[in-house]
């Protein structure tokens, strides 16, 4: 039988895109299950999007990831599109099924459920407070809302982006939606069993930083998690851990959104533990 010698070709558009890890995430996935694909973190600006879409027909692309600034400008090109997807309006993730048809995912949201199901934990009848209302709180809240979290209440500098978040939330899920402004020193609600940090306060090489919450508030029986993934142990978790707080780090979140992609591209079950580890390598937390 004749070799075949071709590369399956995945990667990332954004801009900027040059310090994002997925690539050497899913490279050790593929490397790993010994599979002949390929990921390149590629700069497209967001006047060249048109002709970098073009191209991933062109190449023959099993899909790719996008970031800033093409999660929305993807919307045209797709045939199909997630429930979540839809719900909050932006895509990171594009599968060319085989047919030709270009499948949108966003798996920001999602893999922050699986993260929490692999420590054993659900967003099912919980009430979940979320620090933040830009995109990752947008995704995960989403996710939450559908997952079956009883309330969602959003916390944000920004009230009038806190308040938007909470109506989509209410209007498009099931899940009950408040908002309330980020106040100096702010109390945990009593009633919370998630707590999430959906901003980038404590993201290398802000790691002195952490979020300005009475951290008094936090007991233990409540979920603290974070989206920072560098460093994987925030001073926000750290702290959450000292009140007792069980905690999950947002490298988690990543590992398991880099799972859902390869899983979306190749078909298979990826090494979860190979992408987390290759994380951790790659930020120095091994
Ligand atoms: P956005 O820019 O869309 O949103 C940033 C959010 O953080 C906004 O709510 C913003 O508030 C808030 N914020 C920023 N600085 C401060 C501050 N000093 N005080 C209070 N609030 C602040 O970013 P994203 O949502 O896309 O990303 C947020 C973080 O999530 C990043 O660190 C990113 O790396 C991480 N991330 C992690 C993922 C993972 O898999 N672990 C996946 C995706 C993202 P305001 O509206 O007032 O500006």
């Amino acid at each position: 039988m004749e070799k075949n010698y071709r590369a399956e070709l995945t990667g990332v558009f954004g801009d900027p895109v040059d310090g994002n890890p997925t690539g050497v995430m899913e490279e050790a996935g593929y490397e790993a299950l010994g599979l002949n694909f390929r990921y390149i973190t590629m700069k497209v600006t967001k006047d060249d999007f048109p002709d970098a879409m073009r191209a991933v027909r062109a190449l023959h692309m099993k899909g790719v990831n996008l970031t800033m600034p093409h999660k929305i400008d993807v919307l045209p090109y797709l045939d199909d599109i997630s429930q979540a997807a839809r719900i909050i309006g932006a895509v990171n993730t594009v599968t060319v099924r085989d047919d030709g048809t270009m499948f949108g995912e966003n798996t920001d949201g999602k893999g922050f459920v699986q993260a929490l199901k692999n420590n054993g934990e659900s967003p099912e009848g919980r009430n979940i407070v979320i620090l933040g209302a830009g995109g990752a709180a947008r995704a995960i809240s989403v996710e939450c809302a559908l997952a079956g979290a009883k309330k969602l209440t959003i916390i944000n500098r920004t009230l009038e982006r806190a308040k938007e978040l909470a109506g989509l939330i209410a209007s498009r899920t099931p899940a009950e939606a408040e908002y309330a402004a980020w106040t100096e020193n702010m109390p945990v609600p009593e009633d919370t069993g998630i707590l999430i940090n959906a901003t980038c306060i404590g993201l290398a090489p802000d790691s002195d930083n952490r979020p300005d919450i009475d951290y008094s508030t936090i007991r233990p029986g409540m979920v603290v998690t974070d989206v920072v993934f560098n460093p994987a142990d925030t001073l926000f978790l750290k702290a959450a851990s000292g009140r007792g707080a069980k905690t999950i780090s947002g490298l988690g979140m990543l590992a398991c959104q880099g799972a859902l992609n390869f899983t979306l591209w190749t078909g298979k079950e990826a090494p979860l533990d190979v992408l987390e580890n290759k994380l951790r390598e790659e930020f120095g937390q091994l």
